[in-house]
């Protein structure tokens, strides 16, 4: 069973010496325990905090220990009465090749289905990110149809899910993200109604500029991934009352400080902002689940995946998706 453990914490910016390859024998089963054989682990952004040190909502990654993370695989080995071997399971079983679950603990273990979804999509849009959009829209910015919302990082797991959600409500959906590859996927696949370049907007002004042409009745509703000066432009776009839903600040990952040009406003247009945590809202997660399987099923919503091959691939993968070189959701796809 060979995994990715944190050998050593990042000073600024992470780097593939934080992780280290080692080898080890997968223990023999106890009762109510089974054997998962990975075929895709998750690499996501909130990694990043967690190889940290730092006083978090969770608690940083302990060093000399597998790294955590979200899997999907088989069963192939049980000795837990409601698992058998071939049932296909999404859990946490972090970065290696095999994991041993204790099947009897609330939300270890889930069967999912693959007839309509395929199993690495339980890592992204049916997974954390698809609900973490759906937390984001329906329950911050709740918008009625014909609003506009605008959401940064909008090819990515989250964005694209978030964008999908959007247009079945009727919204005006406006993505921001890097380069034209993504943007043109933005619109012409995922069905946002337009989307920026922030490439081609490196500042406050160019960037509010092309948000005022891109939203003409203002932004009502914004999730934010990103932070740093397009937080700042998309502030100077906001309606009166807007909703902002705050999920990530991808770009101060590595300890850039991200400072607010005007929170004034936030007074001035009387914006609600509000932070959120999606495994602290787990009794959305049925509910969210059921909405993005459907989109999922029926087409209306294609999300991409960038796939890394074997475990040895994982930490230049995620590297590289705090920088952007991931095109959808980022995965390793395993044994
Ligand atoms: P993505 O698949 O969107 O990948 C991350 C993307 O972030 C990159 O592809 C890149 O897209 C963009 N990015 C990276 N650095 C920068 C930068 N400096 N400026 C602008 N964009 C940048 O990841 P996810 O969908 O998994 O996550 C999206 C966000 O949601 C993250 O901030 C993450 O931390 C957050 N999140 C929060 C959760 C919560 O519970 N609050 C749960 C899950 C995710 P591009 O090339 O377009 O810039």
């Amino acid at each position: 069973n060979r995994q990715q453990i944190l050998d050593n914490r990042p000073e600024g910016e992470a780097v593939a010496s934080n992780f280290k390859l080692v080898s080890t024998e997968t223990p023999a089963l106890k009762d109510n325990q089974v054997l998962v054989r990975h075929h895709y682990m998750s690499l996501d952004p909130y990694m990043r905090g967690r190889m940290n040190d730092a006083k978090s909502y969770a608690q940083p990654q302990p060093l000399g220990q597998v790294m955590q993370g979200g899997t999907v695989g088989e069963v192939v080995e049980s000795k837990h009465p409601k698992y058998a071997v071939g049932d296909k399971v999404v859990g946490f079983g972090g970065w290696q090749e095999y994991s041993v679950v204790d099947a009897s603990q609330p939300g270890a273990l889930k069967k999912v289905d693959t007839t309509h979804v395929p199993l690495s999509h339980y890592l992204g849009a049916v997974g954390m990110p698809g609900v973490t959009a759906w937390y984001g829209l329906v329950k911050i910015i709740a918008p009625k149809a014909g609003e506009t919302v605008v959401i940064t990082a909008a090819s990515g797991a989250v964005g694209s899910a978030f964008g999908a959600l959007a247009k079945a409500r009727g919204c005006r959906v406006v993505g921001i993200a890097g380069g034209p590859d993504k943007c043109k996927y933005v619109t012409d696949e995922l069905g946002f109604d337009a989307c920026i370049d922030y490439r081609q907007h490196p500042d406050v002004k160019s960037m509010s500029a092309a948000l005022k042409e891109a939203c003409p009745q203002g932004i009502d509703g914004y999730f934010e991934n990103v932070g740093g000066y397009i937080f700042d432009a998309v502030l100077l776009r906001t309606n009166a009352f807007a909703r902002i839903a705050l999920c990530g600040m991808i770009a101060g990952y590595d300890g850039q400080p991200l400072p607010l040009a005007n929170p004034a406003l936030f007074l001035i247009n009387r914006l609600k902002l509000e932070g959120f945590i999606v495994s602290e809202h787990m009794e959305v997660w049925p509910e969210a689940l059921a909405e993005l399987g459907a989109l999922v099923a029926s087409g209306k919503l294609r999300p991409r995946e960038s796939v890394a091959e074997g475990i040895e691939a994982a930490p230049e993968a995620f590297l590289g998706l705090l920088k952007g070189k991931n095109f959808g959701k980022q995965l390793v796809k395993l044994i």
